[in-house]
């Protein structure tokens, strides 16, 4: 999400435990986790493809800096309504919205895994003005079992703080040293175009120093297709445009067998855009060409039968909804 203004620290409760949701939203459980505190907030949700798991990585959890409504003006009491049945945590008192912040792995057959977005950060991240750092994905990827070094590939849906916290050290060294760090060259080119600087500096010339950035333009084919055992010969993955959001956003198809995720970044930030891909995020780049790329993915995926993995609802998988099912009442 975008995020340009501040916002006090104070006003995001951290206190993860009181933040649980339904076991029965949830996917396998680690071994690791459910030896945890039992709480679904400690727990690690999967979902397979194709003999590729997809796991949901909870980095933090807070209240947004404005209300619901000023964040998403044109939502009417209806949409509200049907969004609060389908992600009833999301809605605090007073109009406040809860949100997580979520990265996932795709953990292949050969061990290796694809990171996809890096979370808050630690104290200190570039997100810490405003989101509740640190984040927790440094133990949310030990509960799952992913060593950093495993981690080959690590896709950046796009450059706001929130999703790029543990991208790099603060010295600039790559967190995931044998990582290749995939971005968008139109997410690249609209820092270099004007207002990027602090980011280009944080992010984008450290990775590139180190021969870390792999700079793509448009859909790219990243795993699959060969290789592997025949199950999985056939499980592809792949980054697609998703603009609107930022000029360069980025979501992340895992296809497979009968099943595809679609890694969303913030094409749709709150459950009101799942239930009206009409409502605007007030915060987006380009809101037009965000409501054009939410009701393209969000039309695909329900025709699909699309499994949706979402950084900032509640839950870390949801179902698209089918094509022909009002959205209106
Ligand atoms: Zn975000």
């Amino acid at each position: 999400m975008n995020h340009g203004h501040p916002i006090e620290r104070s006003r995001f409760l951290l206190a993860a435990a009181a933040l649980g949701i339904g076991a029965t939203q949830l996917g396998r459980v680690t071994a690791a986790a459910a030896a945890g505190t039992g709480r679904s907030r400690t727990t690690t949700a999967v979902r397979s493809v194709g003999g590729f798991d997809v796991i949901a990585l909870y980095d933090a959890s807070g209240p947004f800096f404005t209300t619901r409504q000023v964040a998403f003006p044109t939502a009417t009491p209806v949409d509200w309504e049907r969004a609060e049945r389908l992600d009833p945590a999301a809605f605090g008192p007073d109009d406040q919205w809860n949100l997580d912040f979520r990265c996932y792995a795709i953990r292949r057959p050969n061990g290796r895994v694809i990171l996809v977005d890096t979370g808050v950060g630690p104290a200190g991240s570039p997100a810490s003005s405003w989101a509740p750092v640190p984040g927790h994905l440094p133990q949310r990827l030990i509960d799952a079992g992913i060593d950093t070094d495993d981690v080959d590939l690590v896709v950046l849906t796009h450059v706001h703080s929130d999703h790029v916290g543990w991208s790099v050290h603060p010295d600039g060294v790559p967190m995931f040293a044998n990582a290749r760090y995939v971005l968008q060259h139109d997410e690249i080119a609209a820092l270099e175009a004007g207002g990027g600087e602090a980011m280009l500096r944080y992010l984008v010339d450290p990775l590139r120093r180190a021969g870390r950035l792999w700079e793509v333009s448009g859909a790219t084919p990243l795993v699959g297709g060969s290789g592997g055992s025949d199950r999985c010969r056939s499980t592809t993955v792949r980054v697609v445009p998703t603009p609107g959001h930022t000029p360069g956003h980025q979501s992340v198809l895992v296809e497979g067998g009968r099943r595809q995720i679609a890694i969303t970044g913030d094409v749709l930030v709150h459950a009101v855009q799942l239930v009206n891909p009409d409502v605007g995020y007030r915060y987006e780049d380009d809101q037009e060409i965000a409501r054009v790329t939410r009701q393209a993915l969000l039309a695909e995926a329900g025709s699909r039968h699309t499994l949706l993995a979402t950084a900032h609802l509640r839950q870390p998988f949801v179902t698209a909804p089918s094509p022909g099912r009002p959205r209106h009442r």
